[in-house]
């Protein structure tokens, strides 16, 4: 197996970096969590969320005996991935940039990419995994097209911030979402959201405008934020598309951003990317070397992923709208009164569970008893 990378690796990417506990138990499934856990990234086991006048706290809901979240800088997980690849046998060549996919016989029989040198050269595959990202090239050269696709609703801007003590907070105003999240080297990041269609005017006063966010949704926090130092450049994107390409076609398959990708607010790109990652070696298997069953594999494949990621790509765009209307207050001040439903709404939050396993008819038939119990 060979990885072609067009970045120096270890390097850090535009992308804030929650890994809910089902993704790190695939980590631990992979044998990678104890290592990434040893690099100093900080434990998170508590996980609140401030939506309007509702608070909600809760552990951190388990996943496969995991029950915690982390959020490791990228050039400490990429590098832990990169090395354990590695150790599995795969040749990793970075600084080199896939630039051409050539066909035989109507098929994908390979790709071209630059070397380090600034060289040329071309390798062939059985199957290339285009695992590119949101503006995959591959996907572009063997043609997958688009097959769903939403608006953008938001935009991002974030940096990081020493001394802030906490674990993953979130809050949540009309239009707004600010949160909070402890990494590596006593930094934390602070995020704030805003509409996609205030991105022209964000951006034109970034800093000022990521500042008042915070300011005006977690004044808290913003206090804290204001008693500490900033310790790298504020980043932002606008570039938070919604949407899926076709899985696969004969000889390639597209898996991570490059097939998917939604609006980072739920923060679930990274432990979508390993829950496909598992899927599509599950579906493969050893059928690689076999046309037939290596196109039933990356049916299934493509099956399994939409059903999976629809349903998470849905809540997604629905908590993208930062609509924090009157019926969503009053459902959020529902569930506030029970801990296993507010332990339930962090493990839908966390797709751990289904939406349906919480929102639905036995719930609202609660909540109307909870409402004429409380009138009368
Ligand atoms: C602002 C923001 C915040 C986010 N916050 C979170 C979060 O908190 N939690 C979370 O889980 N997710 C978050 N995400 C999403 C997350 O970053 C992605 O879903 C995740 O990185 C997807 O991984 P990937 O491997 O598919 O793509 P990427 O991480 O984009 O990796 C793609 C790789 O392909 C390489 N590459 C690209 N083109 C070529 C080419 N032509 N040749 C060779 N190599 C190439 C790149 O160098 C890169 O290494 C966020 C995203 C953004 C933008």
């Amino acid at each position: 197996m060979l990885l072609l990378d067009r970045a120096n690796l270890p390097s850090d990417t535009l992308s804030t970096h929650y890994i809910h506990s089902s993704g790190l138990a695939l980590l631990a499934r992979w044998g990678l969590l104890d290592g990434l856990m040893a690099t100093g990234c900080p434990r998170i086991e508590q996980i609140s969320h401030q939506v309007g006048d509702v608070g909600l706290a809760a552990r951190v809901p388990a996943a496969d005996g995991v029950d915690f979240a982390c959020a490791p800088r990228r050039q400490v997980l990429d590098a832990l991935l990169a090395d354990a690849a590695i150790s599995a046998g795969a040749h990793l060549r970075d600084a080199c940039e896939v630039v051409g996919v050539p066909f035989e016989r109507g098929r994908p029989a390979g790709v071209t990419y630059r070397t380090r040198a600034g060289g040329r050269d071309t390798v062939s595959a059985r199957l290339i995994v285009g695992a590119d990202g949101m503006m995959s090239t591959i996907s572009d050269l063997v043609g997958s097209p688009i097959e769903i696709e939403d608006q953008r609703l938001t935009c991002i801007y974030y940096t990081y911030w020493t001394g802030i003590k906490g674990g993953f907070e979130l809050y949540e105003q009309p239009g707004r979402l600010v949160g909070a999240l402890p990494t590596h080297n006593n930094q934390t990041l602070v995020f704030a959201y805003f509409p996609s269609a205030e991105f022209p005017k964000v951006r034109t006063h970034a800093l000022g405008s990521y500042l008042d966010n915070v300011r005006a949704t977690a004044p808290g926090l913003f206090d804290r934020v204001a008693a500490s130092a900033r310790t790298e450049r504020l980043r932002g994107t606008n570039q938070q598309r919604n949407f899926f390409r076709q899985a696969w076609g004969p000889g390639w398959v597209l898996v991570g951003d490059a097939g998917h990708h939604k609006d980072s607010i739920t923060a679930r790109g990274i432990t979508d990317a390993f829950e496909q990652a598992a899927i599509l070696a599950d579906c493969v298997g050893d059928g690689l070397h076999d046309e037939t069953r290596l196109s039933e594999g990356l049916q299934r494949f493509a099956e399994r992923r939409i059903a999976r990621f629809k349903p998470l790509y849905r809540m997604a765009l629905l908590a993208a709208t930062l609509d924090v209307s009157p019926y969503r207050l009053a459902t959020l001040r529902f569930l506030n009164t029970r801990r296993d439903l507010v332990e339930r709404y962090f493990a839908v939050s966390a797709g751990i569970i289904e939406a349906r396993q919480l929102y639905n008819r036995q719930l609202f038939a609660q909540m109307s008893a909870h409402r004429t119990a409380a009138t009368q």
